[in-house]
């Protein structure tokens, strides 16, 4: 179902200032924590306190005082929703889960890469707890409830085996695609990092696919960098874009 007027906030966090976005009904309080993979003290203490550095970015109330003029509840952490398993991006779900006691969604052909998180932080020099296991797999093709939020899920692999952009269709405005590290603002992902099935072709092939045949006002929300929209990476990509030329600029994108 579509939302009205959701309130999205963006952190990035880590060493790799990967983008956790925290989406919120505004007539519940309904929240959904997508790809809480690092700094998870700071999330919890402003979705439940707004204490602390908060977001670095936001269309929503700035403090408490701000939520209590425009009438705004408490939240409700609802539901974690990972868009792929690469460690920045979930190695520290597993601490979320133990305050948050909700349900944790992925594609199951992330599973594998999953069970890697601690052992690939480790790799590059940090540290992330005993990976966890997620609950529900993100159904493709489907729209999923998490409570009054929804989100359309498309399987976009190329990254890794299981990415997914998350569609969250906006009734008053533009839908939000949340696309981990499918699409960046003029990248793509990169299809090159070990045992993650990473492959240039199904990577282009699922951006042409599923994310041209979208609304271009559609604001994209990448891993890492800034928004960017559809119809502006789908005129200027340089890689999968319509000025790319057959095969694209064949190459790897920018971010891990
Ligand atoms: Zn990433
Ligand atoms: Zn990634």
């Amino acid at each position: 179902m579509a939302v009205l007027d959701p309130w999205v906030e963006c952190f990035f966090v880590g060493a790799l200032q990967m983008r956790c976005s925290v989406v919120t009904d505004r007539s519940t309080g309904d929240t959904i924590i997508i790809d809480g993979g690092s700094e998870p003290q700071r999330l919890i203490s402003w979705i439940d306190h707004f204490e602390g550095r908060g977001p670095d970015w936001s269309n929503g109330p700035h403090d408490q005082a701000t939520a209590d003029d425009e009438g705004l509840g408490p939240r409700k952490v609802v539901a974690l929703v990972n868009t792929h398993a690469h460690f920045d991006h979930s190695g520290h779900i597993p601490d979320l889960l133990q305050h948050y006691p909700v349900k944790w969604y992925l594609h199951p052909d992330d599973t594998y890469l999953q069970s890697l998180a601690q052992s690939s932080a480790r790799r590059w020099g940090f540290d992330a707890p005993t990976p966890a296991i997620a609950d529900e797999p993100l159904i493709s093709g489907q729209t999923m409830d998490f409570g009054a939020l929804s989100l359309s899920i498309l399987h976009t692999p190329g990254h890794t085996l299981g990415g997914c952009c998350l569609k969250l269709v906006v009734a008053d405005g533009a839908d939000h695609l949340f696309v981990g590290d499918t699409l960046f603002a003029g990248s793509v992902g990169r299809t090159d990092l070990p045992d993650t099935g990473g492959d240039f072709d199904v990577l282009a092939a699922s951006i042409h696919n599923q994310l041209w045949p979208l609304e271009g006002d559609t604001i994209v929300y990448p891993g890492h960098g800034p928004l960017t929209t559809i119809g502006h990476e789908r005129a200027t990509n340089p890689f999968v874009g319509e000025g790319a030329g057959p095969g694209g600029l064949y190459g790897r994108g920018k971010y891990a």
